[in-house]
């Protein structure tokens, strides 16, 4: 039977924050998306009602064995005023990646994809304005059903619920130190990886916090069997870019299949230049350094958009790339994203809705 979406406004709407101060993931909107699932009905009553909390047992599977998966997007006002998404069916492919590997059931992607629309159409004044900022959409799904036993979980909620964020670059377009980890993993060959889901972060920020008490703002995850591999910069994708070619870690399952790093993948060939997605070893990137053919660094992600790498500390060696200018190839990747998610450069590979 089709999903019929239920909406319910709320009589009560929330005052705004200061849309000049927003930061990220601090404010929600007025409303929010829900729906269930059990084994006898499937996904049902999908419906739009005012944003409030969700009552769970103590005992739902979620809370001890962490089952549960999330996406994250944003929604763009043009300068003549309409809301873009940026590549949202990528979105919704990555949900079911992220739900099969966790043996969560799929979803219907169109469906939600609409939902997710109607949702950002309802909430558009919450849209916000200023340059650089957007409505940040998060799409989750966590297990329910009230049971210690380990196994997948019978039943399950789906929410999507909007946050107004500020500029990411608020303060301009900055290089970022980055620590090579060396004593964590964040993914292991056969594990989760290239899912999105909630443990991956979890298990993420020991490292995040013992980096930032070092001095450095992000980590360099090597790869999880040998640790000689490049894998991912923070919760970004990254790039190199060595003597005008460009270079990315392959997606080998334990590497999340971004939705910027496919786009800066597709625009770098448009434009020309090679691009390697391989197995990079740090060795070969500290030799590229040493004989100064490193030329840029940046990692890629829905959030930033761009970040580029300014320094990169490995055992000890600092490899600095940039100290305060960013790349020339980093700037015309964010510009050139930027402008498509805002509807200023001609969006000529049809991504945005
Ligand atoms: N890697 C990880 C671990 C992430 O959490 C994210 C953010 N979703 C990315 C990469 C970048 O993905 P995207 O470009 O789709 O935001």
């Amino acid at each position: 039977m089709a999903l019929q979406l239920d909406v319910v406004l709320t009589k009560q709407k929330k005052e705004k924050p200061d849309f000049g101060r927003l930061g990220f993931g601090q404010h929600f909107t007025d409303h929010m998306f829900i729906m269930d699932y059990n084994p006898e009905k499937g996904w049902y009553d999908p419906r739009i009602v005012p944003y409030a909390p969700v009552t769970l047992d103590p005992a739902a599977m979620v809370f001890h064995y962490g089952q549960a998966v999330f996406e994250g997007l944003k929604a763009y006002r043009t300068k003549d005023n309409r809301i873009l998404l940026f590549r949202p069916e990528k979105n919704m492919q990555r949900m079911n990646i992220s739900n099969d590997r966790m043996s969560i059931p799929p979803v219907d992607e169109a469906f939600l994809l609409d939902a997710l629309k109607k949702l950002v159409e309802i909430e558009q004044d919450w849209v916000p304005t200023a340059p650089g900022t957007s409505l940040y959409i998060r799409p989750f799904i966590f297990s329910t059903e009230p049971y210690l036993g380990v196994r997948a979980s019978q039943t399950y909620k789906l929410l999507i619920i909007l946050s107004p964020v500020g500029a990411y670059y608020a303060g301009g377009m900055t290089p970022v130190k980055i620590h090579v980890e060396n004593k964590f993993v964040r993914a292991v060959r056969g594990g989760t990886g290239n899912a999105k889901t909630a443990g991956n972060y979890a298990a993420s920020l020991k490292a995040q916090n013992e980096a930032k008490d070092l001095g450095y703002e992000q980590v360099l995850w090597m790869d999880g069997v040998e640790g000689k591999y490049i894998e991912e910069v923070g919760a970004m994708n990254v790039f190199f870019k060595i003597k005008g070619e460009v270079w990315t870690p392959a997606l080998n399952g334990s590497i999340l299949d971004g939705v910027t790093r496919n786009s800066v993948i597709h625009l770098l060939r448009d434009w020309g230049i090679p691009v390697q997605e391989k197995r990079i070893a740090m060795e070969e990137i500290y030799q590229a350094h040493l004989n100064g053919e490193l030329e840029e660094a940046f990692g890629t992600g829905t959030a930033a958009v761009i970040s580029p790498i300014g320094e990169l500390n490995w055992n000890g060696n600092q490899l600095c790339i940039h100290e305060k200018s960013v790349g020339e190839l980093t700037m015309k990747l964010y510009e050139t994203l930027t402008g498509i998610q805002y509807g200023e450069v001609e969006d000529k590979y049809g991504w945005t809705v």
